[in-house]
């Protein structure tokens, strides 16, 4: 049975610590990104919701005019058919929707087969790199210019454990985890000269989703922490309070404990 998780760390995020701000978050329709959405929009954000099942989208965007009044944004996209064209469209209907941007949490992920990189198949390979790791790429590249017109704004990816060390069986899904800490750490250089934008990796630690299921299938749901439990770090890195980070890789199983 799952014990009850005290946070390690004291952050407690101010109530208006997203106020006027505009977030987008990918793989907003479920799992960690569906909480991660609704509990920005509940500290006071605008919320783009970018997912692939256009029916969990509408389910997120409905709680959040609920519980908030707010209407968010939504944008139903496969990832897995993202391209340079996709990115020239998103950028042009933000454009027009919005004068700024002040973050993005890269969430949406697949995991693909676990086996042996022996027998991995190529066209899992390609389409778990693509909407891990190339889709996060061509998002940031296109939406840059709009965080550059925010005061300060952070770009959070989310990373894996096995994206840190690596783990027999996690084949591409491990190795575009691992690359996405090398995009973070190499757009936080590039960007810390001459832009406020931050840039940060999160791994959110063993969760209770849908992934997390597929991942390991035997094992009880009820051990495992919620997206909920994650939310203070989630807070932290996309509010001002992290203003001063860029570059660092943050595990959120620091921020609490049993
Ligand atoms: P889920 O599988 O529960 O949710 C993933 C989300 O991404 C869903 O909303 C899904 O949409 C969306 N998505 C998947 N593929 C695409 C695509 N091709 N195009 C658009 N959207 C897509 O995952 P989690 O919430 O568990 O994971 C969230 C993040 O956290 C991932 O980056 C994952 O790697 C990372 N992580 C998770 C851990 C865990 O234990 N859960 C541990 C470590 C890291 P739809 O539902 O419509 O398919």
């Amino acid at each position: 049975m799952r014990k009850s998780l005290k946070p390690r760390k004291a952050y407690q995020a101010d109530p208006t610590l997203l106020a006027n701000r505009t977030i987008l978050v990918t793989g907003a329709g479920d799992g960690i990104g569906r909480i991660a959405a609704i509990t920005y929009a509940q500290y006071g954000a605008d919320l783009i919701l970018l997912g692939r099942t256009r029916r969990k989208l509408d389910s997120v965007h409905d709680e959040i005019a609920e519980e908030t009044g707010q209407s968010s944004l939504i944008i139903p996209v496969d990832l897995a058919n993202f391209d340079a064209k996709s990115a020239v469209e998103l950028k042009r209907g933000l454009e027009g929707e919005y004068s700024c941007l002040d973050g993005i949490l890269h969430n949406a992920s697949i995991l693909g087969p676990k086996t042996k990189i022996e027998q991995y198949p190529f066209d899992d390979w390609m389409r778990v790199f693509h909407v891990n790791l190339h889709s996060s790429y061509l998002i940031t590249q296109a939406l840059l210019p709009l965080l550059r017109k925010a005061p300060d704004a952070s770009i959070v990816f989310t990373s894996s454990g096995v994206g840190r060390v690596g783990r027999a069986y996690w084949g591409a899904y491990s190795l575009s985890k691992f690359a996405t800490e090398g995009l973070t750490q190499v757009l936080a250089d590039e960007l810390k000269e001459d832009s406020n934008i931050r840039v940060n990796s999160l791994n959110p630690g063993a969760t209770r989703t849908a992934m997390r299921a597929e991942a390991f299938p035997s094992e009880d749901p009820q051990t495992l922490p919620t997206p909920k439990d994650h939310m203070p770090l989630y807070l932290y890195l996309m509010g001002p309070d992290s203003s001063k980070h860029t570059g660092m890789s943050f595990n959120s199983n620091d921020w609490y404990h049993e």
